[in-house]
């Protein structure tokens, strides 16, 4: 276990490199590299078109290890129907592709809000209303907990215990997307894992935590530049019987968003050996 994983095995989360290349390059330089899977954002995927991207991704023998991302739930104050819509778009979206999840980041206070409660209970009844489509159309969906420094504006799930509560009460079709940035400093992560077992262990996402972090959105590391013992929490989810891709997001304005996308993936590829 934990020795390392082939570029066959990796997925490329197109934030990585989503300044440089749009989706249609981004599934070229997967192909180029040998790079198995690909996890597009929305944005990326409605400016080539759901049919195209789909056929593309096909014909390049790529798998899709997520759609990111739906959620967002919190911000009008109350589940509205633009809210149910947008993510009704979302799952649709990612049944085209072939997602093997729709990613949600759930999001974070309302505005104007100090009621973390009501937060939460926000996003339980905009999952519960999601989840009622997407299982007809047998989309999983994954919540993704983030970093508690984005419960204000991001997302109020913050920790992997708390998402499997929600999941334990919502039923089946839901699971969670593991993302090594966010879970890595969790006290609770290794029971949590545990607890997660195979089949809601829906996607795992790696980066790396940079010391000192300059940006708390953009200075993700590249695996191995930071803390965060990847190949420890890989072993854990495999242990637990995951099989899916290793997906790498790298949102990072100062250093790999700058760079030669093809370097980019390279340097992916040469990490992934190491993780
Ligand atoms: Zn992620």
């Amino acid at each position: 276990m934990a020795t390392g994983v082939e570029a066959s095995r990796l997925s490329l989360n197109t934030a990585t490199v989503r300044e440089q290349w749009s989706l249609a390059q981004c599934i070229d330089g997967c192909a180029r590299h040998g790079i198995g899977g690909i996890s597009p954002w929305r944005d990326k995927l409605q400016e080539m078109g759901a049919t195209n991207a789909a056929k593309a991704i096909r014909d390049a023998g790529i798998g899709v290890s997520g759609l990111c991302r739906g959620g967002w739930y919190t911000e009008e104050g109350a589940i509205t129907q633009a809210v149910i819509d947008d993510n009704r778009r979302a799952v649709d979206e990612a049944a085209e592709i072939g997602a093997a999840c729709l990613v949600m980041v759930v999001g974070g206070l309302p505005r104007g809000s100090r009621d973390i409660n009501h937060a939460h209970a926000l996003v339980e009844e905009g999952l519960a209303k999601t989840l009622e489509h997407a299982r007809t159309v047998n989309v999983p969906i994954a919540i993704e907990p983030l970093h508690p420094m984005y419960a204000g504006d991001r997302a109020c799930v913050n920790t992997t215990g708390h998402a499997l509560d929600m999941c334990d009460r919502l039923g089946d079709g839901i699971g969670v997307a593991l993302d090594v940035y966010h879970i890595w400093w969790d006290p609770e992560i290794s029971a949590q894992i545990e607890r997660t077992g195979k089949k809601r262990l829906l996607a795992f996402h790696v980066c790396d935590w940079l010391v000192p972090t300059r940006d708390l959105l953009t200075d993700r590391g590249m695996m191995g530049d930071g803390v965060i013992d990847i190949a420890g929490l890989r072993a854990q989810v495999e242990k637990q019987g995951f099989d899916g891709y290793i997906e790498v997001e790298i949102f990072s304005q100062e250093n790999w968003w700058k760079r030669d996308p093809d370097e980019v993936l390279a340097t992916m590829i040469e990490r992934g050996a190491v993780i």
